[in-house]
């Protein structure tokens, strides 16, 4: 089973993430919690590249292309291993951060994203995908300056948060979308009654 959360800027995907793997692990299920991006060797050293304000400015296709590198190390050496041996895996961010960062935020065409992420990644979906919508405005002040996207515009990130919306809107068998400012612990239920029906499938 394949977990996915999404979300702008402390939306609180960490959190949840961890909650959910805590759960599952207390009821005995081999559970492999991951992020992107970065949880690969050649993965770490994306991240540093694309999030260090070091790095500047990048070219919108060279930052989509790093991206699209850290997915395919991620896919090809965690994600499907860990799913061919039974395991739940969730992963913070995933394909739809890709399409709302890189396409809708940046100007590239987002099909174009899309296909170079659905080709990165072979085609790997998630078999839920949690969106905790936040108004950027509200996630952005909690982690202000801590890396290069967070210089980005209000309208950028605004961008960002709708394309998360659209998506799910656009496929709810595959979707969940709760709001971020809720209760941590009605968000964690909420959560774990979309996977429970995913368990037993
Ligand atoms: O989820 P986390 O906070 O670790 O993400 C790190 C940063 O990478 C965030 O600022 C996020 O906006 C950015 N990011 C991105 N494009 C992606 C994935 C993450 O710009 N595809």
């Amino acid at each position: 089973v394949f977990v996915c959360f999404e979300g702008g800027e402390g939306s609180g995907k960490s959190t949840q993430s961890k909650r959910l793997t805590t759960w599952l692990a207390s009821s005995s299920y081999d559970v492999v919690p991951t992020f992107e991006p970065g949880d690969t060797e050649v993965g770490r050293e994306v991240r540093r590249i694309v999030l260090s304000p070091e790095t500047g400015e990048l070219d919108d296709r060279t930052e989509a292309l790093l991206y699209a590198a850290d997915k395919a190390e991620h896919v090809a050496t965690l994600v499907r291993p860990a799913l061919e041996r039974g395991a739940v895996v969730i992963t913070d961010r995933y394909v739809d951060s890709t399409l709302a960062y890189q396409g809708a935020g940046r100007a590239l065409d987002v099909a174009e994203v899309e296909a170079v992420a659905r080709w990165a990644t072979g085609g790997l979906r998630p078999h839920l995908t949690v969106v905790l919508d936040l108004a950027p405005e509200a996630g952005l002040g909690r982690f202000a300056g801590r890396d290069r996207i967070e210089g980005e515009s209000l309208e950028f990130h605004q961008r960002v948060r709708a394309a998360f919306v659209a998506m799910a809107a656009a496929d709810p068998d595959h979707y969940l979308v709760l709001d971020a400012r809720a209760d941590v612990d009605a968000i964690e239920a909420a959560v774990r009654r979309a996977v429970e029906p995913l368990l037993h499938q």
